[in-house]
């Protein structure tokens, strides 16, 4: 069976402050809501950014020491298919699942592609950006109105207090680019 192509922003192979532990974090491109103050506004647009085969997306991308994906945005549940298939292939190779969603579960729940995706996810951050609510902890949301919904038994609160909020990557050229709950630079991921 063919796989599914992903239009993906960007591929992070490792980082501290997207979920529990060390985890490959993966920004699907396209998002329609529009929060104000998103993060970021560089993955809303629907282009061709990176098209690539969901199912074999993390062949030969696995750091060691890496427990899980993050699947992050853009918003990953207006590609289904896709993120089904991404999520499946995690699964296959015993990594951890989170997903940061701007729908509220309810609405995920009633949509049959999206629901198709739920049980192959442990941890389901959801609800959009709010600017007005920021979180001021470590526990890697946007803001307080964001929901954990602890799909599986992999996860618990316990597990969420992250060791900062915004994680800086410096290349050899001294590009600078950030990422998590808050901005330095303003240059995301
Ligand atoms: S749902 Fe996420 S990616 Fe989309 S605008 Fe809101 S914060 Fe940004």
């Amino acid at each position: 069976m063919d796989s599914t192509l992903l239009n993906i922003h960007a591929i992070l192979p490792r980082s501290r402050v997207n979920g529990p532990g060390l985890r490959l974090v993966v920004f699907f491109q396209g998002c329609l809501r529009g929060c104000e103050g998103c993060f970021n506004p560089a993955t809303h647009s629907f282009e061709e950014k990176e098209l690539r085969p969901a199912a074999s997306l993390l062949e030969g991308r696995m750091a060691p020491g890496v427990e899980g994906i993050t699947v992050s945005g853009g918003e990953p549940f207006l590609q289904p298919r896709g993120l089904r298939e991404l999520l499946a292939a995690a699964r296959a190779r015993g990594l951890s699942t989170l997903v940061y969603t701007g729908f509220a579960l309810e609405e995920l729940e009633a949509g049959p592609l999206m629901r198709e995706c739920l049980p192959l996810i442990d941890l389901l951050v959801d609800g959009p950006y709010r600017m007005q609510m920021p979180e001021e902890t470590l526990l890697p949301r946007g803001s307080t109105n964001q929901r954990f919904h602890f799909l599986t038994t992999r996860y618990s609160l316990a597990d969420l207090m992250m060791p900062g909020r915004v994680e800086l990557f410096i290349s050899g050229d001294g590009t600078v680019k950030e990422t998590g709950f808050g901005s330095l630079t303003r240059t995301v991921l």
